[in-house]
């Protein structure tokens, strides 16, 4: 048998199928998505296999030639086996978890999600892959999706009951344990910078409203009049609720969760709430422990969902909790709080978490949510629905 025939990468979906191995496949890669020393040595020790087995092939071939392939062989399956299983850093997004469905989006729409959580990723992957840490990646990643309107986040947060809106943001490194978050504010571009900056220049892990503002404005981030948050989705989804009208509920806070190539954790995540909270609400999401959480000890994780929930139960913490005291696999851990726990409350929602050895878990209890995620040497990924 050829090798050719076993060389075929079966990636889902969106993307890259390279039928044959001698595709320039590595090129392709690393002009769309820089920095995959995997592919290329795969292909290599591939090429060579293929090299080899021609040679194999050969009716002159000696016995030690046959033991040389076999070990070559081996040490391949080795290299490839221990490169799956050991990623040398992880990113992991999400853009919401709600009411998510093929029939509600356009391919049109379906296709401009898929493009920005792939930007995201990508954003959050250049940090992890020239070295950077978990921390800046996570920051890279919830940036860009802050910046983009379809986002219930920075620009295209949905509006609070006094048609303002209101942000939320948080970040915490597994690294050293500290946190920051800002709740309430309205002027400040990026709120997970200003999340960012309150966990390293504060002495404080939350600042909310007028005291976040001003505390962002002296550590000279970017401020914007309200109106740069205002997008006519999330006005008409305003105006919906409003008038008594369902929730679509089709918009979804962010948030990154990412491990670096030192072992570090980080989560983040950023929102404009839920749509017609109270004026001053505060969800989940800037919560510690609550909507995000991290420790190089077990893991990292943003959640996504009705928010009153999350802190009741406390849901990043107990992922976290349940890894360290009951010995839980991440998978398991996340499973049984969302679609156990959560469920049988009555709270819809999601979450993305991220282990210390890369393994990730993104449940949710929801008919989709927006997610993805990359791993070193791999494409990335990226979902909406089930
Ligand atoms: N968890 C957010 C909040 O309650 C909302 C969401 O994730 O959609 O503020």
């Amino acid at each position: 048998m050829g090798i050719t025939s076993h060389s075929k990468l079966n990636i889902r979906k969106n993307l890259i199928i390279s039928p044959d191995i001698t595709t320039p496949l590595t090129t392709l890669h690393r002009s769309v998505y820089p920095g995959h020393f995997f592919v290329a040595s795969w292909r290599a020790s591939l090429n060579r296999l293929n090299s080899l087995h021609f040679i194999n092939t050969h009716p002159s071939t000696s016995q030690p030639m046959k033991t040389k392939l076999s070990l070559l062989l081996l040490l391949s399956i080795c290299t490839f086996a221990q490169t799956v299983q050991k990623p040398r850093y992880v990113i992991v997004i999400h853009g919401g978890a709600g009411n998510i469905t093929p029939q509600r989006f356009s391919p049109e729409k379906q296709a401009e999600y898929e493009l920005n959580l792939n930007n995201a990723l990508l954003e959050g992957e250049k940090v992890l892959a020239s070295g950077g840490d978990a921390t800046d990646a996570v920051i890279a990643a919830v940036r860009y999706l802050e910046e983009c309107p379809l986002f219930n986040a920075g620009r295209g947060a949905v509006f609070n009951a006094d048609g303002r809106n209101e942000l939320d943001a948080s970040i915490m490194d597994g690294k050293t344990g500290k946190a920051g978050a800002v709740a309430g504010v309205s002027i400040i571009k990026s709120p997970v910078m200003a999340a960012r900056m309150v966990m390293d220049s504060s002495g404080h892990v939350m600042l909310a409203g007028r005291g976040a503002e001003e505390f962002a404005m002296k550590h000279r981030l970017e401020m914007v009049n309200p109106d740069y948050f205002y997008t006519g989705e999330s006005w008409q989804e305003y105006l919906k609720v409003k008038q008594n009208r369902e929730n679509e509920g089709r918009k979804g806070t962010v948030g990154a969760v990412a491990l670096d190539i030192h072992g570090n954790l980080a989560a983040a995540t950023s929102t404009g709430g839920m749509v017609y909270k109270k004026y001053g609400r505060i969800g989940d999401s800037p919560v510690i422990g609550a909507g995000t959480y991290a420790s190089n000890l077990s893991c990292a994780v943003s959640c996504t969902g009705h928010g009153e929930f999350f802190i009741r139960n406390a849901v990043a913490y107990d992922v976290s909790a349940r890894m360290l005291y009951l010995g839980e696999t991440v998978e398991a851990a996340t499973e049984f709080i969302i679609n156990q726990k959560l469920k049988s409350q009555g709270a819809a929602g999601g979450l993305i978490a991220l282990d210390k050895d890369g393994n990730i878990s993104m449940p949710f209890n929801t008919p989709g949510m927006f997610r993805g995620y990359i791993k070193s040497g791999e494409m990335p990924k990226v979902l909406m629905f089930r």
